[in-house]
């Protein structure tokens, strides 16, 4: 039997501060919670990259409208910016990364809606290892296919109960969804809604990018370089890697957009990634079996956007 990866867990306890360290090789949570039951619960993951974690306002803003989605009262925020150090600072110390390059912590927080009749939710912090396969997809890229996700990109809107806006601990249909595509060969997916538009991944945002060369009528030419990204209000989870790299690459000259995108879009792109936080940016190599764009552009655009990305707080 391979060991356990080491793991930290905190939990939201009002009589400690800075959150209670608990042993996470012993039973934590009652059998009959609702998060594990029901999958009743929301939660977000971040990284913490030599002992910072990132966006960690964008992350709680999140927390807060899933759990708003759900009915679910939260702790203060400051709690959990609490729990988040004491868990980063306790893994750190426990599991000292060999490099400061791989000094990358997981950090997921995690509310589940407690046992029938709890008065409050079940909240805590977890701190792991970040795992290699996603730090190698940053670097060789990956392959995706598009898989049909069986909404509208107005269900949303029509079944607010669907809950596809928020980030819920039922994520078992995104894992089947990445099993089906590691069966088809792939490393990861691409979800289209039923009528025909490009959504998200199953654990990311989808983002491309267009160059185009132009004119300025002075006889030199210049390069447009545009950033596109599907419309936040077509079910998908608004990604808070997208939104901040969106702002970092506006100040640095690209210009932005906003689909409604058809997977045209993407085999016509001069370079397609899939982006979150844990996983940063991972350029697409082929959809569906086909090449987007060339490995050179592929690679420049790539590095132009992690030079970005790597300033991001
Ligand atoms: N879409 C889905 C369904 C996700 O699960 C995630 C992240 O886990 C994202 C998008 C990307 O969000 P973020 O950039 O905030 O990690």
């Amino acid at each position: 039997m391979t060991s356990p990866a080491p793991t930290v867990l905190v939990f939201l306890d009002p009589a400690f501060e800075n959150g209670r360290i608990a042993d996470s090789s012993q039973p934590q949570l009652m059998a009959t919670d609702l998060g594990a039951t029901r999958g009743d619960g929301v939660f977000e993951s971040l990284l913490a990259v030599q002992g910072r974690p990132r966006k960690v306002q964008a992350h709680l803003n999140r927390l807060s409208s899933s759990a708003a989605a759900l009915d679910l009262v939260l702790p203060e925020q400051d709690a959990w910016r609490k729990a988040i150090d004491t868990a980063i600072n306790e893994f750190r110390d426990v599991h000292p990364a060999p490099t400061p390059e791989e000094d990358e912590v997981v950090v997921k927080l995690i509310v589940t809606r407690g046992v029938e009749g709890a008065a409050s939710p079940t909240c805590w912090v977890q701190a792991s290892p970040s795992p290699a396969g996603s730090r190698r997809q940053r670097e060789t890229g990956i392959d995706v296919v598009l898989l049909d996700r069986g909404f509208d990109t107005e269900a949303g809107e029509r079944a607010p109960w669907l809950l596809l806006g928020a980030k819920t601990l039922s994520y078992a249909v995104n894992m089947a969804a990445l099993r089906f595509a590691h069966k088809q060969g792939a490393d990861d997916a691409i979800f289209t809604s039923t009528d025909g538009r490009v959504l998200e991944g199953p654990t990311s945002t989808v983002l491309l990018a267009h160059l185009e060369t132009v004119d300025d009528g002075e006889g030199s030419v210049k390069t447009i370089r545009r950033l596109i990204t599907p419309q936040h209000d077509s079910g998908i989870l608004p990604g808070t890697s997208q939104g901040a790299l969106f702002a970092a690459a506006k100040a640095a000259g690209w210009e932005l957009g906003y689909g409604p995108l058809v997977p045209q879009d993407l085999f016509d792109a001069d370079a397609v990634w899939l982006i979150s936080s844990i996983r940063l940016i991972a350029p697409v190599n082929h959809i569906n079996g086909k090449e987007i764009g060339t490995p050179s552009i592929r690679k420049q655009l790539t590095a132009e956007l992690n030079e970005l990305f790597a300033g991001i707080e």
